[in-house]
């Protein structure tokens, strides 16, 4: 077999098939954009994992007949309609039936409870951390004591809601410089704060373990107040 430029990128593409090509494109878009109108949704900018599945489900049904000749347009115009019918059909039951909405969207998820991470034993959710520091980093946030709770909600955003500066308690840095100087040997007797779980104790020995989530990975706690 050769390898063939001409192939890779014309094929039999000739000038009518180029005109076609951008009329399926145009009307195609303009089918999405219908479509988008008629969810009801304002934006984008949250999108449920149900949301996410339709826009993957619709993206192959409306990108097909863009580009391919032997597929006529009325079909995808069908799945689009039936995607419609069906994605207003789930909303209005998610409105109507909290259970619904649960298996659906999942639940708002609380990671932070009173300055301290929320201990995901017992539980099937998974987040990053890494991920999670970044977005509490983005909202000025220093350590882990300035947040009485933050929630994940479903959309993958995260609620916080803070302490006021007088009831800021030492918690758990998460500048990246800081949360590196994490030591399993205590060599300085002072308050210290656990890198799985935030929780924050007095040590004065060389080697102490979390009572709480029995880890041993320990970082100089801090007490820096939010600055908004
Ligand atoms: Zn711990």
């Amino acid at each position: 077999m050769q390898f063939d430029l001409k192939n890779l990128f014309l094929r039999d593409l000739d000038w009518l098939m180029a005109v076609e090509i951008v009329i399926r494109t145009l009307i195609m878009f303009v089918l999405i954009l219908v479509f988008l109108r008629l969810t009801g949704k304002k934006g984008i900018r949250q999108l449920s994992i149900f949301e996410v599945a339709i826009i993957i489900g619709l993206g192959s049904a409306v990108g097909d007949p863009m580009v391919n000749e032997d597929q006529a347009i009325l079909p995808a115009f069908v799945v689009i309609v039936t995607i419609l019918l069906f994605y207003r059909l789930l909303t209005w039951l998610t409105a109507r039936r909290e259970r619904f909405e649960r298996l659906l969207e999942g639940e708002p998820l609380y990671i932070i409870e009173e300055g301290k991470f929320v201990l995901q034993a017992h539980s099937d959710h998974t987040y990053a951390k890494d991920e999670f520091f970044a977005e509490m980093r983005q909202q000025n946030i220093e350590h882990v004591g300035q947040v009485r709770t933050a929630i994940l909600e479903t959309s993958g955003n995260v609620s916080f809601y803070y302490y006021a500066d007088e009831d800021v308690k030492p918690g758990l840095p998460i500048l990246p410089k800081v949360y590196q100087n994490r030591q399993k040997e205590i060599h300085q007797p002072g308050a210290y704060a656990c890198t799985a779980c935030g929780q924050v104790e007095e040590i004065n020995t060389a080697q102490h373990v979390c009572p709480r989530c029995h880890q041993q990975e320990w970082v100089e706690a801090i007490q820096t107040l939010r600055k908004t």
